[in-house]
Order: C-alpha cells, then sequence, then structure tokens
C-alpha cells in the first residue's frame, strides 16, 4: 500500500512554524515512502477562511520547498459530507441540540465547579417529539451532534505508543452548527477516507479528536489510518505558539532572509534524539527521518537558532546557489568568487550579502570611536588608495604597528571598525582586495 498523507491547515490565518512542523513531518514520511502528499485546505468556516491566507500557506509551502501532489478544499465537498450525515442520522448517531453558547458555556462552568470535567450532559436527548416541535414553531434552529459510544478507543500511536481514551470523557463531538456549516470533524473523517489517508501526522492537541475519529470512521465502515501526534512546539518561555498572533509566522521568517533549508533542518530534528544537522535537500533528510526518534514531550523553539543553522547553511552552499543574489546586487561576474569566499563567513542571511557589497564599493556607515581618530588618521595616511590584493592588510597593519607601536587587539581591532564600520566581520586579507572606498575621517 502506497503512503498517502496530508497537511490540513485552515485558511484562517498565517502558519507558523509549529504548523510547518506538521507539514514537514507528513511531506517527509510521504517522501520516503515513495507516497504521495496532498494539501487540505480546510475551509468548511467560509467566514473565516479567505483566499489570501490560502495563498500565503501555499506560499510558505513554496518558500520550504515542500511540494504537494495535489489540492482540496473542503469547501468543494458538502455534497459528501452531507450524504455522510443523512447516513448517521439513519443509524440513529445523530442527534439535533438546542443549547445556546451561553447555556453551554454556564454547563460548561458548574462541571469545572464542581470538579468534574466539562463533557456535555447529552440533555438534548431527553428532548420529547413535542418540545422538539415547539422549538421547530419557535425557528430555533438544532445544531447537531454525534452520539459517542462510551467505549474506549486504543491505537498505537507513532510518537505516543500504545495509547487509549475513554470516550466516557469526551463530549459528543458537534458535526454541524445551526447555521449548517459543516465541522471539521465529519468532513476531515470523509476526506480521510475519500483521498486514501494511510497516515495522519498532526500535534497531540488532537489526540482526543482522534478517538472520536477513529469510532466515526468505524461507523461509517472504513479503515483506520495510522496516527502519530507530535509535541507542540512553546516559544522559550514555555507559551504556546499561535497562528492567530503571527508569532513566528512563517512569512515573517520569509521575509527575514533566513535560509528555508535552515528552517527545515531544524525541524527535522528539533525534540528528536538526534542533534540538529545543516541539510541542504529533502532527499538528505527523508532516508534519515523516522518519527520513532521524536519524543511526546513538549519541546521548545529558539528562535535565535534559525539564525545559527542559516549562517551554516549559508557557509556550506556552493557559489552555484548564490550567482542569481550576486548578480541582482551588482557584484561583478569575475569577483563571485572572491567576493563570495570572502562573504560567506560573515553571514546569517541572504540580506547579509548585500549589506557586504554595500560595503565594498561604499564603504562603512558606521563611524569609529572619538579617541581612535587620531590613530586612524595616521593610520589612513600610510595606507595607499585601492586597488588592494590579499597582503595588502598584512602590509599595511605591518608599517601601522612599526610607526605608531601599536599591537593586537588596539591596532587590529580600530583599523578594522575604520574600514568596516563594525568590530566583528570578514576575513580582512579577504575583504580588502575587493574594497573601492576608503572612508576618511
Ligand atoms: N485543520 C485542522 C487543523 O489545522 C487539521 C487537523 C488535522 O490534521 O486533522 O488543526
Amino acid at each position: 500500500m502506497k503512503i498517502q498523507t496530508r497537511f490540513a491547515p485552515s485558511p484562517t490565518g498565517y502558519l507558523h512554524v509549529g504548523n510547518i512542523r506538521t507539514a514537514l513531518f507528513n511531506y517527509l514520511i510521504a517522501k520516503k515512502g515513495g507516497g504521495k502528499f496532498l494539501l487540505r485546505i480546510d475551509d468548511t468556516d467560509l467566514e473565516r477562511s479567505n483566499q489570501e491566507y490560502e495563498d500565503e500557506i501555499k506560499r510558505d509551502l513554496e518558500w520550504l520547498g515542500i511540494e504537494w501532489d495535489k489540492v482540496e478544499k473542503q469547501s468543494r465537498r458538502f455534497d459528501r459530507y452531507q450524504l455522510t450525515l443523512e447516513k448517521l442520522r439513519k443509524e440513529g448517531k445523530l442527534y439535533p441540540c438546542y443549547e445556546t453558547t451561553n447555556e453551554l458555556e454556564l454547563k460548561r462552568k458548574k462541571l469545572l465547579s464542581m470538579g468534574k470535567p466539562p463533557v456535555y450532559d447529552r440533555s438534548a436527548l431527553k428532548l420529547s417529539n413535542e418540545m422538539i416541535s415547539n422549538l421547530k414553531i419557535e425557528g430555533k434552529e438544532p445544531y447537531w451532534r454525534f452520539l459517542l459510544d462510551h467505549h474506549k478507543v486504543q491505537w498505537e500511536d507513532k510518537i505516543i505508543g500504545n495509547i487509549s481514551v475513554d470516550l466516557a470523557s469526551v463530549s459528543d463531538p458537534v458535526l454541524v452548527r445551526q447555521d449548517g456549516q459543516f465541522l471539521y470533524t465529519i468532513a476531515s473523517v470523509c476526506d480521510d477516507i475519500d483521498f486514501g489517508i494511510t497516515h495522519v501526522i498532526r500535534g497531540s492537541d488532537h489526540v482526543t479528536n482522534t478517538a472520536t475519529q477513529i469510532q466515526l470512521l468505524g461507523m461509517i465502515g472504513s479503515s483506520v489510518p495510522t496516527y502519530g501526534h507530535h509535541s507542540l512546539l512553546t516559544g522559550l518561555s514555555g507559551s504556546n505558539l499561535s497562528k492567530r498572533f503571527g508569532s513566528l509566522a512563517i512569512r515573517d521568517l520569509r521575509s527575514s532572509g533566513i535560509e528555508p533549508m535552515a528552517l527545515v533542518s531544524i525541524l527535522s530534528a528539533l525534540g528528536s534524539s538526534k542533534p540538529i544537522k545543516v541539510f541542504h535537500s529533502y532527499e538528505e533528510i527523508y532516508h534519515e527521518f523516522s518519527l520513532d526518534y521524536f519524543s511526546s514531550a513538549p519541546t521548545k523553539f529558539d528562535p535565535d537558532l534559525l539564525y545559527v543553522i542559516s549562517k551554516k547553511v549559508l557557509y556550506s552552499i556552493s557559489l552555484n546557489e548564490v550567482e542569481k543574489d550576486l548578480r541582482k546586487i551588482g557584484v561583478p561576474e569575475d569577483k563571485f568568487l572572491p567576493f563570495w569566499e570572502m562573504a560567506k563567513d560573515s553571514i546569517e542571511t541572504r540580506k547579509d550579502i548585500k549589506k557586504i557589497w554595500n560595503l565594498c564599493i561604499k564603504g562603512p556607515s558606521l563611524m569609529i570611536k572619538d579617541e581612535d581618530k587620531p590613530f586612524v588618521r595616521t593610520a589612513l595616511k600610510l595606507l595607499p588608495p585601492p586597488p588592494y590584493t590579499e597582503t595588502s592588510w598584512k602590509n599595511w597593519t605591518d608599517i601601522v604597528s612599526k610607526n605608531t607601536g601599536r599591537k593586537g587587539r588596539s591596532l587590529f581591532m580600530p583599523l578594522r571598525e575604520a574600514l568596516t564600520g563594525k568590530s566583528v566581520g570578514p576575513d580582512m586579507s579577504k575583504l580588502m582586495p575587493l574594497l573601492q572606498k576608503i572612508p576618511s575621517y
């Protein structure tokens, strides 16, 4: 049986690193198994879903090189969901409810205050036919719940291991809202059946959903996919990453200039027993990737790591892969190699490449400290105008040292700062041959 996975975002916000982790896991196991990866747009909520979010989701995946084999949209499948509902209704598995949101909230609070789990009490099942007719006459529309069998549902989770959920402690899931909107549970189950999904990998916040979905699948008469629930990513403070607040949104990372393979490299190992390695292609990753290495404990995501790994990715890519960037910022073709050899040591993102090129052609934008000015002025008088070679830095600093008696840090640091505007940066011997402008102080 060929592996078929899916990534099923709702287009109601921007994707963040936690969402992409789910996409990546599903993509990697599909690739590894020679299977297919489906992008499913969970847009049953027509009010909150919007095209802009859907486009951004696709852009995020494209940026990361996660290629889907097919796209499906839940909004095109309402007829199918309706048919399934009819079947459940006939089998007495669907029942109408009339409580308002406030009434439900009150019930919840009451149960919680008694120290009980906030499980729906099924009071709608006690409504007589007459009461229901009266509610209809009053113009009240019902929402519909799936009548769970109060059994334990057990499965072998790819990440958590053997797990069971007692459905007696779970509220009957709402399948259709009062306004007729189909909800996630029914849509997701129908889709997983129709699209032949063999593996469902998603966040551990879906564990209870999985139990109800397994029961629903059984009722509809379908086989059950393999499930895996990965830990949720948290920020360094331990707080949840939230799509709505745009924290660590992929679209922001796209514009930050970090290398997409840096994020992919981190996410393919974070929370597992494997160290984070720098990868350049998915082929390299999926050969080594296995859900078996991942733990179900919450996993902290450190945004600074993105820059550390992005730097490593850039350091290890070939010149070919940046030629386009170099051409775009105006580096002449004959300088590609020496420029890249110099620049790759000290950049974290592709945006930094431009900063270093600007330094070469325009000189630094920052001034040196006042106390260093007399020394720098003396030193600059000993520096001939460009062009320079790889030995120019050594020759110049030797002469300056002889003339001023300075050595070590007190010699090199002010000179580096004078020529680059920074106290850290590229190897000065490699930079000098590319410098076209020497500032005057
Ligand atoms: N739209 C759901 C979500 O984003 C999909 C969950 C699933 O993978 O089934 O949480």
